[in-house]
């Protein structure tokens, strides 16, 4: 049972046991971002605290992120993310976003920002009235996955160079793992840090995640974990 917890007037956020995800209300709409690991009544548990009509925007589609999506009939995400959710299990009609996308709650335009990496339609949702960043899992301060199918460290470094394009329009980061909020300084930092993983400048300890080989790299504000080359 994911625990609810109140942000602002119009902003909730659930905790599912290591991912979180949100309920951003408008005045005439409401969207679930994403709905957690093991949260298939995320759709039912947001209309105890809206009335309003609620949509479903992914900001990836890895499993953790979708556990609720059975209960809408259509889902907001990139074009680029259907493979990944339908490999997945992801049903419902996709409405494909891109960059420079505008969903409209009602007073609460949602910005979409392109930043594949972590995974290929990765997005990240700017909510310019509450001056805050929605980063999936490509901005947190824990153990950011970019080993196995799908992953693209490269793109990832290019993504998050062209985030920092964005940070003046947002005070801080909401990340579906790892502490809430998080800041805009940590964009810089991961940047650093996937370099001089790219660059072999740093050594990564051998584990097992999930019955499958990878390297993880520890810096003292998140972590990576990476292929063994
Ligand atoms: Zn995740």
């Amino acid at each position: 049972m994911a625990e609810i917890i109140r942000v602002n007037d119009d902003t909730w956020r659930f905790e599912d046991d290591g991912v979180r995800f949100f309920l951003f209300c408008g005045t005439e709409k409401a969207a679930l971002i994403d709905t957690g690991m093991k949260v298939p009544d995320a759709k039912k548990l947001a209309t105890e605290l809206t009335d309003l009509p609620i949509m479903l925007i992914n900001t990836h589609a890895d499993p953790d992120h979708i556990s609720g999506n059975a209960a809408f009939d259509a889902v907001y995400m990139s074009p680029d993310e259907e493979d990944n959710y339908r490999a997945n299990g992801g049903t419902g009609n996709v409405i494909p976003v891109r960059e420079g996308d505008v969903i409209e709650l009602g007073g609460r335009p949602l910005h979409i920002v392109d930043i594949p990496g972590h995974t290929p339609g990765s997005i990240a949702i700017i909510d310019e009235k509450n001056r805050v960043l929605v980063s999936g899992d490509s901005v947190e301060d824990g153990n950011i996955f970019m080993f196995g199918e799908r992953r693209d460290i490269d793109k990832y470094i290019e993504s998050m160079r062209h985030l920092l394009k964005f940070t003046e329009q947002f005070d801080e980061i909401y990340a579906m793992h790892g502490s809430f909020p998080v800041k805009n300084d940590l964009i810089e930092k991961l940047i650093e840090g996937a370099m001089r993983i790219k660059a072999g400048k740093e050594e990564g300890t051998p584990v097992d995640v999930f019955g499958k080989s990878a390297l993880f790299y520890k810096f003292p504000y998140a972590g990576f974990l990476c292929d063994i080359k």
